[in-house]
């Protein structure tokens, strides 16, 4: 993109030819088939928005928020045009215009601040039972009873007594001369508490020690993709804040989900365009922030250990999230790393959106995360694959309710559960 502004909808506008490239890989129209819900489409309606010739009315609102911000049609658009940022951007504008339903704000504010959403998560877990079935083997639960917001049909994360920050010590000793720290992301900390379990057999194994940086908030990506940017804007300065103040006495910050990783390096960039201090200061820790299987690939001798490991019987199945491979590059790292002890069987299409979507998709919107949902559900099936795994676990949620709704019996993993797995072996 030519154009120094990112977020002038005006000129974005402009440079899009029309060419229709982003069509049929846009995840949208593929469940919508309207021009208006296409990338095209949006950005015609936004450079209308900014000129003044279209009203942010409730339609507009309905329109800007269909869009499940994959950044399929960014990745193979000629001009390279950021649809997504500037639906992220103009969600904004509707906030402040319609207000954030009072279920979000709720969560928003649980997001904000770590103490309240530990006494929530632990109050929701003594309760859980009461109104969901709990399906442990997959940390899942349904609904007993159809809610506004929640059907029965629908699988969310099953909630934990004690986070994975709570269970462990800040500082690890591992007897080693290189220490990382990590950043779980809310679903690894409240719900998927064996990723943070299995990365820490990990580090043991690699004899680096680990700093679990207890002051993290949640990066802010759910806030960011609904419009509340005052969230953004507190979580986002509090964590570079505190990264800085430990930045120097570790190698790396090491985060095993894809959308948080994506979130810190690439998105608070964005976000902080009209703060010129703050981009400097996210830029700054940038060279730092790695995912996971990214970092213990290219900066440790993991791949060579787990090939000293005996081969599992599993055959495993690998989702791209579209904040790993589309927005960081990284594909080829879980594989390489997977491929040591399992026989990996590529579904069809890995790079195509699990549907996730954010928070007004899996609520208000959830017809369209089902519908775009399902064909990745029966693509991981065909495969006949033991497990499916994805460095994400907004995929994870999204993929589990996908496959329980199609009756697909695979199991869903982070490929850092894979690997402490191998290394047991
Ligand atoms: S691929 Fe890019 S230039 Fe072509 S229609 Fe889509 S947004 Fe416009
Ligand atoms: S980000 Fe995804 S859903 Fe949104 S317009 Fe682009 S391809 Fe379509």
């Amino acid at each position: 993109m030519a154009h120094e502004n990112i977020f002038d909808f005006s000129a974005i506008s402009d440079e899009c030819v029309k060419c229709g490239k982003c069509i049929p890989v846009c995840t949208i129209h593929n469940v919508n088939a309207d021009e208006v819900t296409s990338p095209r489409g949006f950005i015609d309606l936004l450079g209308a928005y900014h000129k003044g010739k279209l009203d942010l009315d409730a339609n507009a609102k309905d329109i800007f928020e269909s869009c499940f911000l994959c950044t399929n049609c960014v990745e193979v658009c000629p001009k390279a045009l950021p649809t997504d940022m500037i639906i992220e951007q103009v969600r904004s504008d509707i906030a402040k215009k319609f207000g954030i339903a009072w279920y979000k704000r709720a969560f928003f504010l649980l997001l904000r601040h770590r103490w309240l959403n530990d006494i929530a998560f632990k109050l929701g877990w003594t309760f859980q039972t009461c109104g969901f079935k709990i399906r442990a083997e997959i940390d899942s639960m349904n609904s007993r009873f159809n809610l506004p917001m929640i059907k029965s049909e629908r699988l969310l994360p099953s909630l934990r007594k004690t986070s994975f920050l709570n269970s462990h010590k800040e500082n690890i000793n591992n007897g080693g001369k290189r220490k990382v720290a990590v950043f779980i992301g809310c679903l690894g900390n409240y719900n998927y508490v064996n990723i943070g379990n299995s990365l820490l057999e990990i580090l043991k194994a690699l004899e680096i020690d680990a700093f679990l940086a207890k002051d993290q908030k949640c990066c802010s990506a759910p806030a960011y993709f609904t419009g509340d940017f005052d969230t953004v804007d507190a979580n986002a300065k509090h964590n570079i804040e505190y990264f800085e103040k430990f930045g120097d006495d570790i190698e790396a910050i090491i985060v095993p989900e894809a959308t948080c990783s994506a979130m810190l390096k690439i998105d608070y960039e964005h976000y902080f365009h009209d703060q010129p201090e703050w981009q400097e200061r996210a830029k700054k820790l940038k060279g730092k922030i790695f995912m996971a299987t990214e970092w213990l690939q290219h900066h440790t001798h993991l791949e060579h250990l787990l090939a000293s490991k005996k081969k599992d019987e599993r055959i495993v199945t690998y989702h791209d999230p579209c904040h790993a491979k589309k927005m960081q590059g990284i594909h080829q790292e879980p594989r390489n790393l997977i491929k040591q002890n399992y026989k990996i069987v590529e579904m069809s299409d890995p790079n195509a959106c699990c549907g996730f979507g954010g928070i007004t998709m899996q609520s208000e919107k959830y017809h369209f995360a089902h519908a775009a949902g399902i064909p990745k559900a029966h693509m991981i099936g065909q495969t006949k694959a033991d497990v499916v795994s994805a460095e994400c676990s907004a995929c994870r949620m999204q993929i589990n309710n996908s496959m329980s709704n199609a009756g697909v019996e695979t199991i869903f993993k982070n490929p850092i559960e894979l690997i402490a797995e191998a290394l047991r072996k």
